[in-house]
């Protein structure tokens, strides 16, 4: 039984080698490259190449299958403004806006207004000065979209009510649980220090 991270790469060859190729834009695979090499747990993997290669089963793809067929099921959850897909939810909805403005607080950074999918990923990866350490880059990034995807979830399926403030708490604790747990820094690196400065934490590591 091959392991997750085994089978992710051995879609991504495939993935590769076949005629699919030809329909994934140049810039998704290069991006799927990066995220193989983020020290996340596999199914943070598998989630990160659902969502890059829009794979996710969010409302408007059930729809597309004929499984959601109801048009009164089809709005995001977060906002009930718009049709939920990737785009949308995890970008330009306003509830994801404000996640991300507190995570872009939080680091210091900011990102150009209105990108979305793998371009976001790259151009947050970029912000980053941290040559060769490609292991870290996209820690904050996957942590965001995982916990915004899994709010998501918990209002669909346990009638949570959204709440950014907690989402931004979440992505800070994943984050840091993710950055600390596979080389040992959790001494070097208490999750105080990862609050009040992440970016020292991840520039020094
Ligand atoms: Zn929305």
């Amino acid at each position: 039984m091959p392991t997750t991270l085994a089978w992710l790469k051995s879609c991504y060859f495939s993935l590769l080698e076949t005629r699919q190729a030809e329909y994934v834009e140049e810039n998704v695979l290069e991006v799927i490259k990066r995220l193989w090499k983020t020290d996340v747990p596999s199914k943070i993997n598998v989630f990160g190449w659902r969502l890059l290669l829009n794979k996710l089963p969010t409302r408007t793809a059930l729809n597309r299958r004929g499984i959601l067929t109801n048009s009164h099921d089809l709005p995001c959850v977060c906002c009930f403004k718009q049709l939920e897909d990737s785009a949308h939810l995890f970008f330009s909805c306003s509830f994801s806006k404000e996640v991300w403005s507190n995570v872009l607080n939080w680091l210091g950074k900011t990102l150009p207004l209105g990108a979305e999918g793998w371009y976001h990923f790259i151009l947050f990866g970029d912000q980053f000065n941290v040559k060769d350490k490609g292991r870290v880059r996209y820690l904050v990034w996957l942590a965001t979209t995982w916990n915004i995807w899994k709010l998501r979830n918990l209002v669909i399926f346990k009638g949570v009510i959204p709440d950014a403030l907690s989402v931004v708490d979440a992505i800070k604790l994943f984050s840091w649980v993710w950055f600390t747990n596979p080389y040992g820094r959790k001494a070097c690196y208490p999750f105080s220090s990862w609050c009040l400065d992440s970016l020292s934490c991840i520039q020094n590591s």
